[in-house]
């Protein structure tokens, strides 16, 4: 048992105990971080807890998912559905919200998104019919994709979520894709792992 988890003295005040038990719930937070957050924000006092009050009933109230790509939104359309400016030629798939916000960040990419929602994991309760797949092939359908970019995690799942997607889509557009993975920057050979090395390798490319 490591030090976050380590069973630590109750102690005793049920408010205190609820919040702590809450907290535990978010990933990566064990118990030890989650009294270490609930006492800071009672130090903070009143005012510290009703913000955050205020921004989760915000978000209870106002974000949900965009009625096009699944995306977090507050509205009907994300805010990358909502900007016209960007190429509809292109549609890149993700597991989730974050995914896309990862590609955001790299600045490279100008089309549209599509966000599955989890990827395929039959032991876990996750087939095709839980992920985003109707509202993706209705898109396609639709014929303004000329190429769709599976960008999914290069996981054991996430290899399987691309390839089902790659079938269904295949007959629906003209250029089909798979992000490449590779070499970390700054990586040497000798220190990568041989699946990383094999991706990098089967993905190669010409120039
Ligand atoms: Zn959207």
């Amino acid at each position: 048992m490591n030090g976050a988890d380590a069973p630590t003295v109750a102690v005793g005040l049920p408010s205190v105990e609820r919040a702590v038990a809450l907290f535990c719930r978010f990933p990566g937070i064990g118990r030890k971080s989650a009294q270490r957050m609930v006492h800071h924000l009672l130090r903070q006092g009143k005012e510290e807890v009703e913000q955050l009050l205020r921004a989760l009933q915000d978000l209870a109230d106002r974000v949900g998912q965009c009625v096009v790509c699944h995306n977090l939104a507050e509205g009907e359309l994300c805010w990358i559905c909502n900007n016209d400016r960007r190429d509809a030629s292109l549609l890149c798939v993700v597991e989730e919200s974050m995914d896309l916000l990862a590609i955001e960040r790299a600045g490279l990419f100008n089309g549209y998104y599509h966000v599955l929602g989890g990827r395929l994991n039959p032991l876990g309760g996750m087939g095709p019919e839980q992920l985003n797949l109707t509202t993706l092939e209705a898109r396609l359908r639709s014929g303004q994709t000329t190429e769709l970019i599976i960008a999914t995690n290069p996981t054991v799942e996430g290899e399987a979520t691309a390839h089902y997607v790659a079938q269904m889509a295949a007959p629906l557009v003209a250029r089909l894709t798979r992000l490449a993975y590779g070499m970390p920057m700054g990586g040497e050979l000798e220190y990568l792992d041989e699946s990383t090395l094999y991706q990098a390798l089967a993905g190669r490319r010409v120039f």
